[in-house]
């Protein structure tokens, strides 16, 4: 989408610093990290929300599952414990309308969240 900052990203026209890729899913560093260690795992395709994901993304939904476990692992954040978080929509914080999912960890996670 022309004027999403995720698809820039995921397009190379913005840089980001890369964490993980396959051929469905680009995961990257929080330009503002919220933790010692914060991941932003994105599916290549531009969705907004998780209100737009249907049986179609099933697939999808498993393979950023996954890269998250494998990224928790490789960044050593797996053993003590992290935290996954997607925001949907204004009241669930989300400010990026390209679907993402912060993979938080390396320090103790509060609950509830803010
Ligand atoms: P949201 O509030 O939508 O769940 O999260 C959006 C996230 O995207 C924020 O944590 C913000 O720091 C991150 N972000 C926004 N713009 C950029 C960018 O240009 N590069 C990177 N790496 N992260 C970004
Ligand atoms: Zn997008």
């Amino acid at each position: 989408m022309q004027d999403c900052i995720f698809c820039k990203i995921v397009a190379g026209d913005i840089p980001s610093k890369m964490i993980y890729e396959d051929d469905d899913v680009y995961a990257f560093e929080d330009v503002t990290p919220q933790a010692p260690s914060h991941t932003l795992i994105i599916p290549k395709k531009h969705i907004e929300t998780l209100l737009e994901i249907g049986d179609e993304h099933r697939d999808l939904m498993g393979s950023i599952i996954l890269a998250a476990t494998r990224i928790a692992r490789k960044l050593g954040i797996a053993e003590k414990g992290y935290r996954i978080v997607t925001n949907c929509n204004k009241e669930g914080g989300q400010v990026v309308f390209h679907i993402h999912f912060h993979l938080l960890g390396g320090r103790q996670m509060k609950w509830p969240p803010g």
